[in-house]
C-alpha cells in the first residue's frame, strides 16, 4: 500500500513529502494508521546523523499511537482496531537472557522504530513488529500519550532504575518534554519533587505538575538542600555543573544522567566518600512500558502538547531545536 509521509532526503535537510510502498505485514506484523506522532529531540539526533546510523531518505518519528488496520497470521496481542502505540524501539532478539529478563532494550540486537532501513512515524501508516507494540488504555489522548511512548518509558524506566518507590525526594533536572513527565511520575507517585529549572516563568508549570519546590537554575544552584535527594534525575540535553549536582544527593543517592550529554567529569569525592553513584538509562524494557502506560491511565498523567500537522513537521522540529516550545510537539496526520 501506498504511504505518504515527511522525510528527510539528506543529513540535515529539512523534510519533504515523501511517498513510497509498504508490503503486506509479515506473520509478527501489524499495519498501524498513524493517527498522531510526539517529535522527540533524538529525531533531531537521528536528522542530523548524529549517531552515525542514520540512512536517507529518514522518516522520523518513533512516539507513535494509532489503529491497526492489517495483522499478520502469527500476532496474538492484537486485533484490527485495536489502539496501539509503538516507541524507539522496534524489535529485540527476544532470546538472550536480558530480553528474557525484560532488559529488551538492552539487547545486542536492537533496532529503532526509525533508523537504518525502517521509516517512522511521521507517515500516515508504519508498518511494526506487533511484540514492540503497546495497547493505549481507553482513558488516555492519542495525542497527550504519544509521548509516553518514548519520553514517558525514558523518565519511568529511568527513575526505577535509580530506585524510585514512593516518599522519596526526587530531584528533576530540566523541565522540557522529558522533565515534566517525569515531575508527574515521581509525585502521584508519592514522592516529593524538587524541580531544577534554568527559566524562571516555568515556575508557575513545575507546581502545576507537582512540584514542591523549584530552584531557579540561572539564578544559583544552591550548595546544600534541607532535604537532601535520593534520586536525581537529569533531562537536560546540554552540559550540567555535574560536581554542584552531585552535592545535593543524600548519602548513597543516585543521579541518573539519562539524557545524552557530552563527555563528563567525574566528581569522585561525591562517590567515594559519600557512596553517591552516577548512572545512566536509555528508554525502557516492554514491561516497564506496560507498566509506565497503566500508571499514566491511573494518575491521568499526560504530556503537555503543542498541536502540529503533518504539514508543519519542519515548523515543530525547529521550535524543539532551538527550545521555543513551551510543551511537547506532537504532530497529527
Ligand atoms: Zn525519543
Ligand atoms: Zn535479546
Amino acid at each position: 500500500m501506498e504511504v505518504k509521509s515527511m522525510a528527510a532526503m539528506e543529513k540535515g535537510a529539512d523534510l519533504e513529502d515523501f511517498t513510497f510502498e509498504i508490503a503486506e505485514p509479515g506473520p509478527n506484523e501489524c499495519i498501524i494508521k498513524v493517527e498522531t506522532c510526539g517529535v522527540c529531540y533524538s529525531d533531531i539526533h537521528l536528522l542530523n546523523d548524529d549517531w552515525k546510523l542514520s540512512k536517507f531518505p529518514l522518516v522520523p518519528g518513533h512516539e507513535i499511537i494509532g489503529k491497526i488496520i492489517r495483522i499478520g497470521s502469527e500476532v496474538q496481542n492484537h486485533k484490527v482496531t485495536d489502539r496501539v502505540g509503538v516507541g524507539w524501539q522496534r524489535i529485540s532478539c527476544l532470546t538472550c537472557k536480558e530480553c528474557l529478563a525484560g532488559n529488551e532494550n538492552y539487547c545486542q540486537v536492537n533496532f529503532q522504530t526509525t533508523a537504518g532501513k525502517y521509516y517512522g512515524g511521521f507517515a500516515s501508516h508504519i508498518n511494526v513488529d506487533s511484540r514492540f507494540t503497546f495497547s493505549i488504555p481507553k482513558k488516555l489522548d492519542s495525542k497527550g500519550a504519544a509521548p509516553l511512548l518514548c519520553a514517558g518509558a525514558a523518565v519511568f524506566s529511568g527513575l526505577r532504575a535509580a530506585g524510585m518507590t514512593s516518599g522519596q525526594e526526587i530531584g528533576v533536572l530540566g523541565l522540557g518534554g522529558l522533565g515534566h513527565l517525569a515531575v508527574q511520575f515521581a509525585s502521584k507517585l508519592g514522592n516529593k519533587v524538587t524541580v531544577f529549572e534554568y527559566m524562571k516563568e516555568r515556575t508557575e508549570l513545575a507546581y502545576e505538575l507537582g512540584a514542591t519546590e523549584v530552584i531557579v537554575t540561572s539564578e544559583g544552584i544552591p550548595k546544600n538542600l534541607e532535604n537532601p535527594l535520593s534520586i536525581l534525575i537529569n533531562t537536560v540535553n546540554k552540559p550540567i555543573d555535574l560536581r554542584s549536582y552531585m552535592r545535593l544527593l543524600k548519602p548513597k543517592g543516585t543521579m541518573n544522567l539519562l539524557a545524552s550529554i557530552p563527555m563528563i567529569e567525574i566528581p569522585y569525592s561525591s562517590i567515594v566518600y559519600q557512596q553517591k553513584r552516577i548512572m545512566g538509562s536509555v528508554i525502557a524494557g516492554r514491561s516497564e512500558i506496560v507498566e509506565m502506560l497503566q500508571i499514566a491511565e491511573r494518575y491521568n498523567i499526560e504530556a503537555y502538547i503543542e498541536d502540529y500537522h503533518l504539514d508543519e513537521v519542519n515548523v515543530a522540529i525547529d521550535a524543539l531545536k532551538n527550545a521555543k516550545l513551551k510543551y511537547r510537539a506532537v504532530i497529527t496526520m
